[in-house]
């Protein structure tokens, strides 16, 4: 099976290995190990030391520990469910050796009388006589038992036995392949191939050890497979050759000129690249990323407008029918009558719908705003230069890239996001598109101030709102899932819901995963026009709405959040020019952790800075729910710890890119670390 470069063999099913049937391998299955290169990265945790062997006379009762005998004498029941029984002796003593479920001629085959055997396991002692209950190991060869033993966290029904046989076939058989890194990367690791680091990585005496060249080197194989195959997704794309747009950048700057507010740096830097972007004749896939109210929506507007004027159309695609009105609004606002604009909704009518969809057809409808039904099958656009996707950071790889094909080769691609994610993921995550970031906050806007406060303190918290709603204004009132996986956990929700009805009747609404997609929108849009004061909810409120008049938001058990979705919840405040405030509840006084945290946001209002914390704090897995996007879970790398290995694969993928290296010797690399269907267009 020493196949050289013969990656097939770890890909395999699990039941390819010895001693796994069908029943072990769907136990392994359930725990989402699916191939034999799965089975890799389960970790041993801890080791059982069975090196030691001991007298009789000296066992330790209670302990697991290893003993060399001799079987003297059999005790078989002829009665059922009665165990089968082995004397054993040495010159110090006797030990019974007790088996429960074994057949007798099992037995006798491993204690086999006046032979010499090794046997480990736990020791106990009954009736004066030290007892062995269905021995972990029973052999004659000792050197199998008389070494540490790996212990992994393992699945319910396999044996610890069984597991590391598992183990230990794999790594007899593992391939040795040809060497995929140059020297200059190997030298971080000490020259460690990738074949020693995979046996160095379960060897009972390397748990832990984190730090060494077998685990670096392993764990950068991990990472830098991702960026690398994310780099060819961009290079695939940018390979697409499209017809570049012309426009007269004066349209541009007249319509500036015209806006109530000055653009920030970073807003006209974003623009000036994605303008070279439309310009040019290879296809845009480019990310707009930048914090809560940065500012995004007028970038990707005037962007829209140039592409107009160069005669293509534009399709504005938002997550829900709220926001996608929202922009429809705003662009309204501003475009006036000059550009043919439209929204396209589900709840359109059929005769609106028939006009829209004949429009797009012979490109009278300049931009069209909608959620993802603008992209069905129906939907033909007689001439689509730009799609422009605000708010899907839970977008994956896959799902982006098809989007980007949709479009057509001529159609360069956009996407926004206002969830600040730490320098060391954004690779991972948006390694496939160009970026853009908006730092800068817009001049003049008003920090939220951020307050906490004790759950027993409530009266102070609703004097406090009655005062903001006589001045009109408006409140969110956000309480926390409780268990995310029970999604009808809402009880608290409307709870408050109906305490805080009785103080403020009729000008309180209520909000939650369970209510209606229609309903939903209805009560946004009252809340958007003022029809009552107080918005309660769970977190499912989406992201991306201006709210102008809300400028107070209260957050419940807001230990139950992490920084970066307490940030983006505050994010929700404070875009008019209003002073603006969010008040975080607790439960019980703070911890020093706790505390550590909350200074945190208080300190700062960068979203970035946040979520870097954030992930230190929390681990990677957690900021912002990123398990469920497109974020890939890594076997060993991580990103607070191994900040180092993401950046040294950064910087290789750039030189590769520049040299437009070949990466051919990468396959193998590629076809077992990312499983995806993306690889097999690619190599
Ligand atoms: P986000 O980046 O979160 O999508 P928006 O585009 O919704 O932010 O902008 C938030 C608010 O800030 C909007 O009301 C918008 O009109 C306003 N805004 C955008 N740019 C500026 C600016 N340069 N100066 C002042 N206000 C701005
Ligand atoms: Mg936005």
């Amino acid at each position: 099976m020493n196949n050289k470069n013969n990656y097939n063999y770890l890909l395999s099913d699990l039941t390819k290995l010895k001693g796994v049937g069908s029943k072990t391998a769907s136990l392994l299955k359930r725990k989402k190990i699916n191939t034999i290169f799965d089975l890799l990265w389960k970790l041993p945790k801890s080791y059982t030391d069975r090196s030691i062997s001991s007298n009789i006379k000296d066992l330790k009762i209670g302990d697991v520990q290893t003993v060399n005998i001799v079987p003297y004498k059999y005790n078989f029941p002829r009665i059922r469910n009665l165990p089968n029984r082995v004397l054993c002796k040495d010159e110090t003593g006797t030990l019974e050796c007790v088996f429960f479920n074994s057949y007798e001629g099992y037995v006798r085959k491993i204690l086999p009388l006046g032979k010499s055997v090794t046997i480990s396991g736990k020791i106990g002692f009954f009736r004066n006589k030290y007892q062995i209950t269905n021995p972990n190991y029973v052999s004659e060869n000792s050197s199998l038992i008389k070494t540490k033993h790996n212990q992994y966290s393992l699945t319910e029904g396999i044996t610890e036995k069984v597991y590391n046989n598992i183990i230990k076939q794999i790594i007899k058989d593992l391939p040795k392949f040809d060497e995929w890194h140059n020297k200059n990367i190997l030298k971080n690791f000490n020259y460690i191939s990738w074949y020693k680091s995979i046996n160095e990585l379960h060897k009972p005496d390397n748990i832990g050890k984190y730090d060494k060249d077998f685990y670096q080197r392993l764990a950068f194989d991990e990472i830098f497979s991702s960026y690398l195959v994310h780099s060819e997704i961009r290079k695939k794309i940018k390979k697409i050759k499209k017809k570049g747009k012309s426009f007269n950048i004066n349209n541009q700057s007249k319509f500036i000129s015209e806006l109530e507010f000055d653009l920030t740096k970073d807003q006209l830097r974003s623009l000036d690249t994605i303008n070279k972007d439309l310009i040019s004749n290879q296809k845009m896939f480019r990310l707009l990323q930048g914090d809560v109210g940065s500012g995004k929506t007028i970038v990707a507007l005037i962007a829209a407008l140039n592409v107009v004027h160069s005669g293509f159309q534009v399709a504005v695609m938002a997550p829900t029918e709220i926001l996608a009105r929202q922009h429809f609004l705003l662009a309204k606002k501003l475009f006036k009558t000059s550009i043919k604009i439209d929204l396209l909704s589900s709840k359109s009518e059929y005769k609106d719908r028939k006009r829209i969809l004949k429009n797009l057809g012979n490109n009278k409808i300049n931009i069209i705003f909608g959620t993802h039904s603008i992209f069905q099958k129906k939907v033909e656009f007689k001439k689509l230069g730009l799609i422009i996707i605000d708010e899907q950071h839970k977008f994956g790889v896959n799902q982006r890239k098809k989007l980007s094909d949709k479009g057509g080769p001529n159609c360069d691609v956009l996407l926004m996001s206002a969830t600040p994610i730490p320098r060391t993921l954004t690779m991972t995550i948006y390694g496939d598109m160009d970026l853009s970031i908006i730092k800068e906050k817009p001049k003049f806007r008003k920090e939220v101030k951020t307050y906490t406060k004790l759950e027993s303190k409530i009266d102070d918290i609703i004097k406090f709102v009655k005062k903001e709603i006589k001045n009109g204004n408006q409140v969110f009132w956000v309480c926390p899932l409780i268990d995310e996986s029970k999604k009808i956990d809402h009880s608290s929700a409307i709870i408050k819901f109906k305490f805080l009805e009785k103080i403020f009747p009729k000008k309180v609404a209520l909000l939650h995963g369970k209510t209606d997609p229609i309903e939903k929108d209805l009560i946004l849009n009252n809340f958007l026009n003022k029809k009552f004061d107080i918005l309660v909810s769970t977190t499912i409120i989406e992201v991306g709405i201006d709210f102008p008049n809300a400028n107070v938001i209260i957050i419940e058990n807001a230990n139950k959040f992490g920084l970066s979705q307490l940030h983006q919840l505050r994010g929700r405040v404070g875009r008019g020019n209003k002073e603006s405030s969010c008040i975080l509840m607790f439960k019980s006084s703070l911890t020093e952790n706790a505390k550590k945290r909350l200074s945190i946001l208080k300190k700062s209002n960068d979203g970035f800075e946040i979520s870097e914390e954030d992930m230190k704090l929390r681990g990677y897995g957690d900021i912002l729910g990123f398990k469920q996007s497109g974020l890939k879970i890594f076997k060993l790398a991580d990103p607070v710890l191994n900040e180092n290995l993401f950046r040294l694969a950064e910087n290789e993928i750039k030189r590769i890119e520049k040299n437009n290296e070949d990466i051919g010797k990468f396959k193998t690399l590629m076809k077992l670390y990312d499983q995806a269907d993306i690889i097999n267009d690619i190599v």
